[in-house]
């Protein structure tokens, strides 16, 4: 009689799971579902990747586990410090892919800035990482490894003086594309077990994809950040291609009925300003009608980041201030969001990481650069 063969079971990331994804994997392994919140607990409180040292879990099931799954953070091949203290890890995620994740420290919080996918296929205009390509979506493991890595060089400590205060979900990639892993992570980072956010602290920041947005608020209880750039149709589809499929008026009709839902809430828009493209007292003019129609709403003014080969370029001084002013005379209520970490290339739009491309973006933005250069000669 032939011997069946079995295959070992592969072994399983840790930081791939939910609360329930991991209270459902210890079951599977036939231990108590509250073990998996001990070792929760010792994952995102204390840091710890290495079962050996999680004292109060038997030794029986620490050899249980050692031969079933891991803890395994993304590898840092680099990290770097600003002058102003922003902080940039580059983290290896396979072959030849990584993302940045970007720590920034201001004196009343820490955010952390972090990725979502290897590249992106939206094709903003005005983004660096567009200029990529995209690859693939990062795993659950990948998302919130970029906390755990930050919050274990920073020495946070979850619950009391905490480094890592807040994170917004602005790093590579669009995060509604990668659903279920970005909420799934982003529940580790509210969970209290995990690192303890309140939902106002965890951001997620879209380029409008409107039945995700839909989807995201029966999900999960965290904060919206829309990036709009433009109040009318022609101009924003020119600067977020994603305009055309989802334009401006299904946006904003999504994001009422995503504050009808959480009433309490109130949604972050996102305007990076590029001189002569959408800085003029006009453009001003039709955001503030936009925003007439979503009171208690946030305007949030970004000074464009330039990049090697970008055509666009930040407006002046001068031109953000009379803009931001218009609309602040307009009672619309407008912050101005201070450009960090821009010496290593770590402000908004900046991130590149390391995407193996699979769009060939990355050859025809090459190109453009090479004929731009061959023009200027
Ligand atoms: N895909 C998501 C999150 C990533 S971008 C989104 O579109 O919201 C995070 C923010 O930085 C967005 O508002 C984006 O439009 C803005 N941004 C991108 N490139 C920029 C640049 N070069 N300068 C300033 N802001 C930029």
């Amino acid at each position: 009689m032939n011997q069946a063969v079995v295959n070992p079971p592969e072994k399983v990331n840790l930081l791939d799971f939910d609360r329930q994804g991991l209270r459902d994997f210890f079951t599977q392994i036939g231990e108590k579902p509250y073990r998996a919140e001990q070792v929760m607990k010792w994952i995102y409180h204390h840091l710890e990747d290495n079962f050996e040292n999680m004292t109060d879990v038997g030794k029986a099931l620490r050899a249980k586990l050692e031969a079933s799954c891991y803890i395994a953070p993304p590898k840092t091949m680099f990290d770097k410090a600003a002058a102003d203290g922003t902080h940039k890890w580059l983290l290896g995620m396979d072959g030849g892919n990584a993302v940045e994740a970007v720590y920034i420290p201001e004196p009343t919080r820490g955010t952390l800035c972090v990725s979502s996918q290897v590249g992106c296929g939206l094709n903003c205009q005005f983004c660096s990482t567009a200029t990529q390509g995209f690859n693939r979506n990062l795993a659950t493991s990948e998302i919130i490894g970029q906390m755990w890595v930050a919050a274990k060089y920073l020495g946070n400590v979850t619950h009391q003086n905490r480094r890592i205060t807040n994170v917004v979900m602005m790093g590579m990639g669009e995060p509604l594309l990668n659903f279920d892993n970005v909420t799934k992570a982003m529940s580790l980072m509210r969970d209290d077990l995990g690192f303890g956010l309140a939902s106002k602290r965890v951001t997620l920041s879209t380029a409008g994809l409107v039945p995700m947005i839909d989807k995201l608020s029966e999900t999960i209880d965290v904060s919206l950040a829309v990036s709009l750039h433009a109040a009318n149709d022609e101009l924003r589809t020119e600067l977020v291609p994603l305009n055309k499929r989802y334009p401006i008026a299904e946006l904003m009709a999504s994001c009422q009925r995503w504050l009808a839902r959480k009433p309490r809430t109130s949604i972050t828009f996102e305007y990076t300003l590029m001189k002569g493209v959408n800085d003029q007292p006009e453009h001003a003019r039709q955001l503030i009608k936009l925003m007439r129609r979503m009171p208690n709403c946030k305007v949030n003014l970004i000074p464009f980041n330039p990049f090697p080969g970008t055509r666009f370029e930040r407006s002046d001084a001068d031109t953000i201030r009379a803009f931001q002013t218009q609309l602040l005379n307009a009672n619309v209520l407008t912050m101005l969001r201070r450009t960090r970490g821009d010496d290593i290339d770590a402000a908004c739009g900046q991130l590149k990481g390391q995407v193996l491309d699979r769009t060939r973006r990355q050859a025809e933005f090459r190109k453009r650069l090479d004929e731009g250069a061959s023009h200027a000669a």
